[in-house]
């Protein structure tokens, strides 16, 4: 058992703003309602803030991709962080996509207890699962890649949506994994030839008739009709490209009715004609984004320095390539879909990356349904997850924020609108932002909140920020199922995190439709596809609801 007494708690899922109040939780590892005998340890929380456990919606952190990434860059990973300083740490090294055992005591060092790692192939899932297994102290999830899957694009074109459906739901218990991710929908199965969707109404490379549009609202509605506890993850067409406001508004349009999560919104908030007039368009999207309630997003912010590209849409990576000359790489996944990887750098100098950076921090501010809206960076891609709370002083301090931009190129100045917005966030604001607002959108009903029976994820700061004016930098105490993972900053003790899964309703038929494709089109045989349950460690199954949540769930209000 252990107490946390004298601490001001932010808990907003329970409306919980700053008071003063014990936290217990039971050797089991939950929160209950007061000490039950036993012996008990108290954490002395005075002059000290208390959120629930950091979750991450949106990050990538284990994968083929990822060493790939740790491939390319050797001369970034040198970067060493010194992890050996206790028997139980394992070496770890840096850089911008750090090796498994250091993403696991990053995350913890900084107040995260779960991540949701965005892009899993099916055919690559089994060494995802057990890079994920290394990844020491935080609970996690996965999203596979459907939506240019050749599988299930054969069958939409068909008309075949039950069977489709059907092969959502047979492909997402084969990879073991928890939702579902769409990544350019059509552009990666159209750049195996080349090509790209930038059109949502017109057809797709390679297909007759289905477009982008109709793959983004059919996986929508399959995501809903299966019940899954995360809606449908969309990484949209057109990102990064200047002028794809149009196209970001119009699949707003396209997903009314359905349940859906935005991936990094910012990437998709650019007006202009091309780079020379490209400018920050947050203030339509956020308006836009507000009005429809069936959407929630993360900001995939970007920070000034290093950070290295990684994503499936494959013929946006070959574009950043050609603009960056820097180093590319490519993968294709047979059938499923692809990946690209280019190391990048955000300058301040630099007109675009300037407007960008404003992007993440307007959206952030303008969409003022903090239940709506959580902080990433998509990690790697527009920086380390490690840098949330550099990011967090911009959005709590609108002096110290108006100062970054004063120093931004005169010209990236007039293209955003950052320099006349007051808004401050609250401590209670950065708990939903951070925790309660991505629980919700996860559906992890234990996570994101300290009411009874929440897993005893917790992360105690100082309230004071430090020298340099940053908090939430350096948590005095992480709690992970209860037990004191991280003080005063280090790392303490290692603890294995649980993997959630879901095991969606499907027709056990779709078998017969995918199994002679194997012989005809895979380069494995289909007894060897599916990963085994006995791989996951410590999976969890949460359950699918097909009565609910609905087409329209509002997660604006505390439960
Ligand atoms: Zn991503």
């Amino acid at each position: 058992m252990v107490r946390i007494t004298g601490g001001k708690v932010y808990d907003p899922a329970n409306g919980v703003d700053g008071v003063v109040k014990d936290i217990c939780i039971s050797d089991a590892g939950s929160v209950v309602a007061g000490p039950s005998g036993g012996s008990v340890r108290t954490i002395d929380a005075a002059g000290m803030v208390i959120f629930p456990g950091g979750v991450d919606v949106h990050t990538h952190v284990a994968g083929g991709a990822l060493n790939f990434a740790r491939g390319l860059v050797p001369e970034n990973q040198r970067v060493a962080r010194k992890f050996m300083h206790s028997p139980e740490l394992r070496a770890g090294i840096g850089g911008m996509t750090p090796t498994t055992f250091a993403t696991g005591y990053l995350y913890a060092g900084m107040g995260w207890t779960t991540v949701n790692e965005a892009a899993v192939p099916i055919l690559s899932a089994k060494h995802t699962h057990e890079e994920m297994h290394d990844i020491p102290i935080v609970d996690k999830s996965t999203l596979l890649l459907m939506a240019n899957n050749e599988l299930m694009l054969d069958l939409l074109e068909g008309g075949e949506f039950e069977r489709a459906k059907s092969l959502v739901g047979w492909m997402l218990w084969a990879a073991k994994t928890y939702g579902i991710k769409a990544v350019n929908p059509g552009g990666v199965a159209a750049w195996k030839w080349g090509k790209n969707a930038n059109q949502l109404h017109a057809p797709i490379e390679g297909y007759k008739s289905i477009t982008a549009a109709q793959i983004i609202a059919q996986l929508a509605q399959i995501v809903d009709e299966l019940g899954l506890p995360h809606p449908m993850h969309l990484h949209q067409n057109n990102l990064g490209v200047p002028g794809n406001v149009t196209s970001t508004i119009e699949t707003m349009n396209i997903l009314q009715g359905h349940r859906a999560h935005l991936a990094h919104l910012q990437f998709h908030a650019y007006g202009g004609q091309d780079w020379a007039t490209m400018r920050s368009e947050a203030p339509a999207i956020a308006a836009e984004f507000l009005k429809n309630k069936n959407l929630t997003c993360d900001v995939g912010a970007v920070l000034f320095g290093d950070a290295v590209t990684i994503t499936a849409d494959g013929p946006w990576q070959h574009l950043l390539y050609e603009l960056t000359g820097r180093k590319w790489g490519n993968l294709d996944v047979e059938n499923e879909t692809g990946c690209g990887i280019v190391p990048y750098v955000y300058s301040d100098h630099h007109l675009v990356n300037a407007v960008q950076w404003a992007v993440g921090l307007e959206l952030l501010l303008l969409i003022d349904d903090p239940w709506r809206v959580y902080l990433t960076t998509d990690h790697p891609n527009g920086g380390g997850f490690w840098r949330y709370p550099e990011i967090l002083r911009l959005l709590m301090d609108v002096e110290f924020r108006k100062g970054e931009v004063r120093k931004l190129p005169p010209e990236a100045q007039k293209r955003i609108t950052l320099a006349d917005i007051d808004r401050q966030y609250t401590f209670s604001e950065v708990a939903i932002l951070t925790s309660a607002g991505p629980a919700r959108a996860l559906g992890l009903a234990r996570k994101g909140h300290l009411g009874v029976g929440a897993d005893g994820d917790v992360t105690i700061y100082s309230e004071k920020p430090n020298a340099e004016g940053v908090l939430f930098s350096y948590p005095r105490y992480v709690l992970k199922g209860g037990k004191v993972v991280v003080e005063e900053g280090q790392v303490r003790a290692i603890s294995e995190g649980r993997e959630f899964i879901v095991h969606p309703d499907f027709d056990p038929q779709i078998e017969e439709v995918i199994r002679p494709q194997f012989q005809n089109v895979y380069t494995i045989s289909f007894e060897n596809y599916p990963t085994e349950m006995s791989r996951l460690h410590h999976p969890e199954i949460v359950p699918c609801n097909t009565k609910g949540p609905g087409p329209t769930v509002v997660l604006s209000e505390p439960a």
